[in-house]
């Protein structure tokens, strides 16, 4: 086994964006609106609530009466190239020809167009928007589903209190003094993780000066650094514990295995170190003794760290090294348990783990022993018991010996049994059959993805999704 140098990731590795989200400070800035319409109306209306020294060129009497009772200088003439000097944005809803002469004549005045159903031709669109102001979130769809996006405004209302307005508005005034008030940086980060959790917590009272003498009072003390081994679970991040996300969003550093994907690690804060640990069962790997020493540097360091695993860190994580070097180092450890993989791939087979009668008991066991071969400690008594089910963690170098074994024990070749591949995500797979053909079915899942296998009369009825067992047998 050769040891590996932790290799860390770059904390933005973002995926392709139709559009970038900025915010745009419009305070006391020039914006025209052409033409006359409901949609024009809704967005004057934005942009007077943005600050905007909003114009609008309606065309005519009539269509300046839609305006009515906005905080706009509403004109009743159409357009002219002079109305759009120092804009800052201009928006148009008028007919295809007149529209796109609208956005040559303002671009060239140095604005920042929209023109209303065509973001094709715009340079930027509106999204919709939740206000909870000072904090402001604005969700777009890019046009594909704008029903889907006022859903998902929907959602974010019904989960962000109102009362976040006043918590915001008091973290803008506490924060011009706290830096005298705490000069300590590590101090004010604590102040400001304090102040997020009482803000979520109490979000539907105001805050008071006693809220801010307490923060500042407990702040004093930074937070001493510490680990907390978190279960990721078997793949899926809606598997994830509450307990695990809110972990992950206060860690200031994550140790990770390569199991755990990046839609997990996306739920970390963007300025947190993730240091890949992985220990892929037959790859290069880094020695569990420089994770335990690296575990133990980091949160000496001062750091919140998260060692995440995949499923659950008790279950063949190794945990019980990484727990004893903490506390050998005195430093405090926690543990966030996990879903582990074989609970993960049952509930995606649709199959109980324990059934009356028939699987009285379930057993954890793994085919890779510390030399990578079959581990010989195996009880094989155990295995061969009728009744139980048997979840067979890193199965794959090992798996015909494995079946040999359980049938030379006892085990009868029907036994009922299945391989899950990348249980709970995305690209999950899977074959079932027979315990005797087992080994040649599971040969056909793809060499990459991670594999459980489950054994039992409670895998019964489970059938191959895309492969046949004739075809392996
Ligand atoms: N702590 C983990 C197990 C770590 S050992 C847990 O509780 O699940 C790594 C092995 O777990 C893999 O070789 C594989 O056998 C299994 N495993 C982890 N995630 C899996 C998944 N999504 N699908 C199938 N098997 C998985």
């Amino acid at each position: 086994m050769s040891a590996r140098v932790p290799e860390e990731r770059a904390p933005g590795r973002i995926g392709a964006l139709p559009n970038l989200p900025v915010f745009h400070r419009l305070r006391g800035r020039k914006a025209v609106i052409a033409g006359a319409s409901q949609s024009a109306a809704w967005k004057a209306e934005l942009l007077a609530a943005a600050g905007a020294e909003v114009t609008v060129l309606a065309g005519h009497a009539a269509g300046a009466r839609l305006f009515a009772g906005l905080d706009a200088t509403v004109l009743p003439r159409g357009w002219a190239e002079a109305d759009l000097a120092g804009a800052a944005i201009a928006i148009a809803d008028l007919p295809g020809g007149e529209g796109a002469l609208f956005a040559v004549a303002a671009r060239r005045a140095g604005a920042l167009v929209n023109l209303i159903d065509r973001p094709e031709a715009s340079d930027f669109t509106f999204g919709t928007i939740v206000n909870r102001a000072p904090i402001v979130i604005g969700i777009s769809t890019d046009g594909a589903a704008p029903m889907l996006g006022q859903a998902i405004r929907g959602l974010i209302e019904s989960v962000l209190p109102r009362g976040l307005s006043r918590w915001a508005a008091a973290a803008r005034r506490w924060r011009a003094t706290l830096k005298a008030e705490l000069p300590d940086f590590a101090a004010r980060r604590a102040f400001w993780t304090r102040f997020t959790q009482r803000a979520l917590a109490e979000a539907d009272r105001a805050p008071t000066e006693a809220d801010r003498a307490a923060l500042i009072a407990g702040a004093g003390r930074a937070a001493p650094g510490r680990v907390l081994l978190v279960g990721a679970g078997p793949g899926d991040p809606e598997l994830l514990t509450l307990r695990a996300a809110r972990a992950l969003r206060q860690a200031t550093v994550i140790l990770h295995d390569d199991l755990v994907g990046p839609d997990i690690l996306d739920l970390a804060r963007r300025e947190a170190r993730r240091i890949a640990v992985g220990k892929r069962g037959h790859g290069p790997s880094c020695r569990q003794s420089e994770i335990g020493a690296l575990m133990v540097r980091l949160a000496r360091e001062g750091e919140q760290v998260v060692r995440l695993k995949g499923g659950d860190p008790l279950v063949f994580g190794r945990a019980a090294e990484e727990i004893a070097a903490c506390i050998a180092a005195g430093v405090e450890v926690g543990i966030v348990p996990g879903i582990s993989a074989a609970q993960g791939a049952a509930a995606a087979m649709g199959r109980s783990l324990t059934e009356r009668k028939l699987a009285r008991r379930v057993q954890f066991v793994t085919g890779h022993g510390a030399d990578g071969t079959l581990p010989r400690d195996i009880d094989w008594a155990a295995i061969a018991a009728p009744d139980a089910t048997t979840a067979l963690y890193m199965p794959r170098r090992t798996l015909a010996a494995f079946v040999a074994k359980a049938r030379a024990a006892g085990l009868d070749p029907e036994t009922p049994a299945v391989a899950v591949a990348s249980a709970t995500r995305p690209e999950q797979a899977h074959v079932a059959g027979p315990l005797r053909s087992l080994p040649a079915l599971a040969a056909t899942l793809d060499p990459a993805a991670p594999v459980i296998v489950l054994i039992g009369q409670a895998m019964r009825g489970v059938g191959c999704e895309t492969r046949s067992t004739a075809e392996a047998a």
